[in-house]
Parts: structure tokens; C-alpha cells; sequence
């Protein structure tokens, strides 16, 4: 993709981006400060380096405590007792009887002065472990998800320096344990810092630097946001870079994909923000080299842009049980196929995927062509995606 083209290009504007790290922003900004590309790429970097080894058990602990660590630099506040940002996460009690740490969360708070509702949260969060390391070798899982955690910590950065208005507190949460049944995120909200019915609206993201199948896509898929009132607006009024288009899905779409899962059973408003995966998923060579830096620099403005929206608006999200599908997300679909069909060759599809690919589409022109979406549609349409979107490439 075009991250390869763009690589030598980055290296020298690297100097250039890390200056705007210094930059203040003037007190009372509405608008975040963007999110240096620099900035994302040191986490990622780091993250994805060959010293943490793939951040599983005791490297996982050099991942929280590196988030640990950025959180401290920002002076924001810990959160769990003795006034600590590590939450134990306990393991199985050993052969002689005694307890074990199975893993650490990390979490912050920041309330921002002035805050109208300082005693409801909003979240941002991603999980830093991944797959560790094996006699074959690092998982390094630069996309998955050290570019997420990327991202909470820039928000973080991005909102404190702005010195921006918000009339909510935040939680900057990130994960142990997502690759082992999102284990961290549902001891987290069985254990949560603060009242569960506090929390107000949770964003989780989970691969923010590739692409769908390395499709040459700029999406990055917002999911989730039908279940928070009033939340699909505030999302599709939030400006994101050019190089960056947000669609918004319904959550059936994706099922059950990252810590949001938590959230969602206990009906709190969340929105699931990836890029989709790559070829690359789960293997040795998501590495950082193949990361679009600037994408995750993009992406993290823009959710910056939506915890602002959402934490200065009067009236916080509810939840929404049962949504109805948008039609927009049936043209996204469209889109999708598309940019699949247009290049199918270069992209070596196979019959099958092709075959596939068609099938949805000429389904999906009918369903709009039609004035409603039955319930019928509305369950193909979630098989269809679900496949689409994580099975097929
Ligand atoms: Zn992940």
C-alpha cells in the first residue's frame, strides 16, 4: 500500500513533527490540538519493538508500564488504591496454594477544571497486549494494537494540552489481556474505579495503522454508535482529515471484536473504532514498518474532536437497545465492494472471494432500491459483513 511509498517521506518530516509536541495550545481552545505523527510513531515503535516481545504476561507488564509512564508525564490522576494507575488482574491460584498476577490494566483520570459534570465519565481505551513470543519468533503487533494505544495515550496529550473545555471527566484505559477473551476489559467492569452507571460513553479502538485486507481503503470503521443517542450525529458532524473517511456500521456487523464487548452487555454507550485487518493479523510481520502513522495521527484528532462533543454536550448519550439499520451503512457496504471489485485483480482474488464479493453487492443495490429494510435484510446484511469484513481476505 501506500504506506511503503510514503516511508522515506515520513523519516524526513519525522524532526520537523516532533517540534509540534512543544506547541501549547492558547487556555480555553474548543478545538484539540492534532495529534503529532511523530508522537504515534514513537509508541508504536516502542511498543512493537523487539524489547517488548510482543507484550504478553511479563512483557505486557513493560507495556502497561510504559503507558504507566505517559500517563505520570501528563500528570493525570491514578485511579485504583494506593494511588495507583495498574489494576492486578489475578491469576489461578498456584500448586502451593498461593495467588498470581494473570495481568495489569492501566487506567487514568483526568477532570478537567470547570468540568459542569465532573463525576461522569467518558472512556477512551485500547488493549496493549498481543501474542508475545514463540519458538518461531516476536508477534510484534504493531497494528494490534500498540497503534491503538497509541492513540489514548495522544488523546490524552491532546486534550490536556489544548487546555480544552470539557464538561466530563475521562478514563484513558488501557487493556491487559484482550487477546485472551477480552479478560482484562471484563475484569475491569466487574472491578471498575468509578460507578459503572457514571460512565457515559466509552470509545475502544483495536488496529488503527492498516487496512481491511490491505485493501487501498481509507476507512476507518466507527461501530457501535446506534446504540448511544444522538451519537451517530455527533459522529458524522466531527471533521476528520481528508486522508481519513469514517464510516459508521452497525455493531452486529462486526459481532463481539474487542473490549467494547463489557461495555456493551452492561448497556453502556460505546463506539468501536478500527481500520479493519490486515493480511497481516495475528502473524510475525505486523510490524511497525508497515504502519500508516499518519492514519493513526488522523484518527486520533478526530476521536479527540468526539470526546469533546460528547463530553460538552448537556445531556449525556442513552442507551439504545434494539437500532434500526441506516441506509448509509448499506451504501458503505456498497462502497466496500467496490473498491474490492475494482481491484480484484491486483489484489488476486480468487474466484470464490469474487464470487462473493458480487453477490453482496447486487444484494445490497437492492436493498436500497427498496423503501425499508426488512428484519430479513437486516439479519443477511450482519452475515454478509461479518464475513466481509474479517473472513473473506
Ligand atoms: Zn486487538
Amino acid at each position: 500500500m501506500k504506506q511503503n511509498i510514503l516511508y522515506s517521506f515520513r523519516v524526513l518530516v519525522l524532526i520537523t513533527l516532533c517540534v509540534t509536541e512543544q506547541v501549547f495550545a492558547q487556555a480555553g481552545e474548543e478545538t484539540p490540538v492534532p495529534v503529532p505523527v511523530a508522537c504515534v510513531r514513537r509508541h508504536i515503535e516502542t511498543l512493537a519493538s523487539d524489547e517488548f516481545a510482543g507484550r504478553s504476561g511479563a512483557s505486557a507488564l513493560m507495556a502497561a508500564e510504559y503507558v504507566t509512564d505517559q500517563f505520570e508525564k501528563l500528570k493525570l490522576q491514578p485511579v485504583f488504591a494506593e494511588e495507583s494507575f495498574l489494576q492486578v488482574i489475578p491469576g489461578p491460584v498456584d500448586e502451593a496454594g498461593n495467588s498470581t498476577t494473570a495481568g495489569w490494566n492501566v487506567t487514568a483520570r483526568w477532570t478537567p477544571a470547570g468540568a459542569q459534570f465532573p463525576n461522569e465519565y467518558l472512556i477512551v481505551a485500547a488493549h496493549h497486549d498481543h501474542l508475545g513470543s514463540r519458538k518461531s519468533g516476536i508477534y510484534y503487533g504493531a497494528d494490534d494494537n500498540a497503534s491503538g494505544v497509541a492513540m489514548v495515550v495522544e488523546v490524552a496529550k491532546s486534550l490536556i494540552r489544548s487546555d480544552i473545555k470539557l464538561d466530563r471527566s475521562v478514563l484513558f484505559v488501557s487493556f491487559d489481556l484482550e487477546e485472551h477473551l477480552l479478560f482484562g476489559s471484563r475484569w475491569w467492569t466487574a472491578h471498575p474505579p468509578v460507578p459503572l452507571e457514571d460512565i457515559k460513553f466509552v470509545i475502544v479502538a483495536d488496529m488503527l495503522g492498516r487496512s481491511l485486507g490491505d485493501l487501498p481503503i481509507d476507512s476507518v470503521f466507527l461501530c457501535g454508535a446506534e446504540h448511544g443517542s444522538g451519537v451517530r450525529k455527533t459522529v458524522s458532524k466531527i471533521p476528520f482529515a481528508d486522508t481519513v473517511q469514517p464510516v459508521l456500521l452497525s455493531d452486529d456487523f462486526v459481532g463481539l471484536r474487542s473490549d467494547y464487548g463489557p461495555f456493551r452487555d452492561r448497556k453502556i454507550p460505546f463506539l468501536f473504532a478500527s481500520t479493519g485487518q490486515s493480511r497481516d493479523y495475528h502473524t510475525m510481520v505486523d510490524t511497525a514498518d508497515k504502519i500508516d502513522f499518519e492514519q493513526v495521527a488522523a484518527i486520533s484528532t478526530g476521536l479527540a474532536r468526539l470526546i469533546v462533543a460528547i463530553g460538552n454536550q448537556q445531556k449525556a448519550p442513552e442507551w439504545i437497545e434494539s437500532p434500526e439499520i441506516d441506509p448509509s451503512e448499506v451504501k458503505a457496504i456498497l462502497e466496500i465492494c467496490r473498491q474490492i471489485d475494482e481491484h480484484a485483480v491486483e489484489w488476486e482474488l480468487t474466484a470464490i472471494q469474487k464470487f462473493f464479493v458480487d453477490q453482496t453487492r447486487s444484494r445490497a443495490e437492492r436493498i436500497l432500491s427498496q423503501k425499508t429494510i426488512t428484519p430479513e435484510d437486516q439479519r443477511w446484511l450482519t452475515r454478509t459483513t461479518q464475513m466481509l469484513l474479517f473472513t473473506v481476505f
